[in-house]
C-alpha cells in the first residue's frame, strides 16, 4: 500500500508539475501570437510580378519569374500551409518556389522555413548575422525568452550587404538594416505598375523590442556591441533608398488595412507611398533616439 501511494503521490506530482509548466511556457507562448498573425488573408498582386501571400498580420510576397519564383518570409511554423495555399489560389505551383528569402531571423518571419524547403526544395539565402540563427533555430536570440525558438533550417547562400539575389530576369537587392536582428534584411526590387517601373522597398524591420538593451551601463552590456550604432546606420540605409511601391515584413509597417480597404475603388496605385515610407523612417527613428536617450537617462550618462 505504502508503495502504491508513493507512485501514486509521484504521478500527482508529475501531473502538477506539467500543469505548471504548460501554465508558465503554454500560456506564454500563444500569448506572443496575435491573431491576426494566423488568419488567412485573401492573396493579391501588388504589381506586376509581385503578390502578397502572407496573413493578416505577417507579410509573405511572392516575385513570380518564367524561371521558378521567390518567397519572401517563411512566418510561423504554423504558416506554411497557410503561404502555400495562397500561392495555389493565385495559380501558381508551389512547387515553383526556387528560392526563400527572409526579412529577418525572428521566429514570426523564419520559423516556418524548414517547412517550406522541405516541400519546395527552396535554396535558402539568408544575411549574415541572421543566418547563424536561422541555422540554430534561434535558441540564443539577444532579445530574450520572448523570442521562441524554432525548427534550425540550413542556409544555402550567406548574404552580404547589397548582395544580389537573381532568377529569371528579377533582381533583388539585400541590404542590411540591422538593429531590430543582426542580420535584419530590407529588400529591393523594381516592379511595373500600369505598364511603370517602380521602386519596390519592403522594410525588414526598424524597431527595438522592449527587452533590447541599446546603452550599456556598469554590470549590463548592450544588447550586442554596436547595436545603436546599427540602428542609427539602418535609417541612414532606408533614406537613401528610392521608393514608390512600400512595403515591409508586417502590414502595420506600410499601413496595409487601410490601403485593402481603398483598393477597389483606387486600385494597384494605392501601394505607391513614398510620404508613408518617409514618414515610418521618421517615427521609427524618433522611436530609437527616445529608447537611447530613456536608457542613457536610466545608465546615468
Ligand atoms: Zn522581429
Amino acid at each position: 500500500m505504502r508503495i502504491w501511494a508513493s507512485i501514486r503521490c509521484d504521478q500527482a506530482a508529475r501531473v502538477i508539475g506539467l500543469i505548471a509548466l504548460w501554465l508558465v511556457f503554454g500560456l506564454a507562448t500563444q500569448a506572443q501570437i496575435p491573431a491576426e498573425w494566423t488568419t488567412a488573408l485573401k492573396p493579391f498582386r501588388i504589381a506586376d510580378n509581385l503578390y502578397y501571400v502572407g496573413s493578416e498580420g505577417l507579410a509573405s510576397y511572392l516575385v513570380v519569374t518564367p524561371k521558378g519564383n521567390i518567397l519572401i518570409n517563411a512566418d510561423l511554423a504554423s504558416s506554411p500551409p497557410q503561404i502555400r495555399a495562397s500561392v495555389r489560389e493565385l495559380g501558381f505551383h508551389w512547387k515553383d518556389t526556387k528560392i526563400l528569402l527572409l526579412s529577418q531571423a525572428h521566429y514570426d518571419h523564419a520559423a516556418g522555413a524548414a517547412e517550406v524547403v522541405r516541400e519546395t526544395g527552396a535554396r535558402l539565402m539568408v544575411m549574415d548575422g541572421d543566418a547563424q540563427l536561422v541555422e540554430t533555430g534561434d535558441r540564443h536570440d539577444f532579445g530574450g525568452p520572448g523570442l521562441l525558438p524554432y525548427a534550425p533550417a540550413h542556409v544555402d547562400r550567406v548574404l552580404e550587404d547589397g548582395d544580389q539575389v537573381r532568377l529569371g530576369g528579377v533582381v533583388l537587392t539585400a541590404h542590411r538594416t540591422a538593429g531590430h536582428s543582426r542580420g535584419c534584411t530590407t529588400w529591393t526590387m523594381v516592379a511595373r505598375l500600369d505598364g511603370k517601373p517602380e521602386p519596390v522597398v519592403i522594410v525588414g524591420g526598424y524597431a527595438a523590442l522592449s527587452s533590447y538593451r541599446l546603452v550599456a551601463r556598469p554590470g549590463h552590456p548592450a544588447s550586442y556591441p554596436g547595436i545603436a550604432a546599427d540602428f542609427a546606420e539602418t535609417f541612414r540605409t532606408l533614406r537613401g533608398l528610392p521608393c514608390a511601391i512600400f512595403l515591409g515584413a508586417h502590414g502595420e509597417y506600410f499601413d496595409m488595412d487601410a490601403k485593402l480597404k481603398r483598393m477597389p475603388t483606387e486600385g494597384d496605385r494605392v501601394w505607391i507611398d513614398p510620404a508613408g515610407y518617409r514618414r515610418m523612417i521618421a517615427e521609427g527613428e524618433q522611436a530609437i533616439e527616445k529608447s537611447i536617450a530613456e536608457q542613457e537617462r536610466v545608465a546615468g550618462v
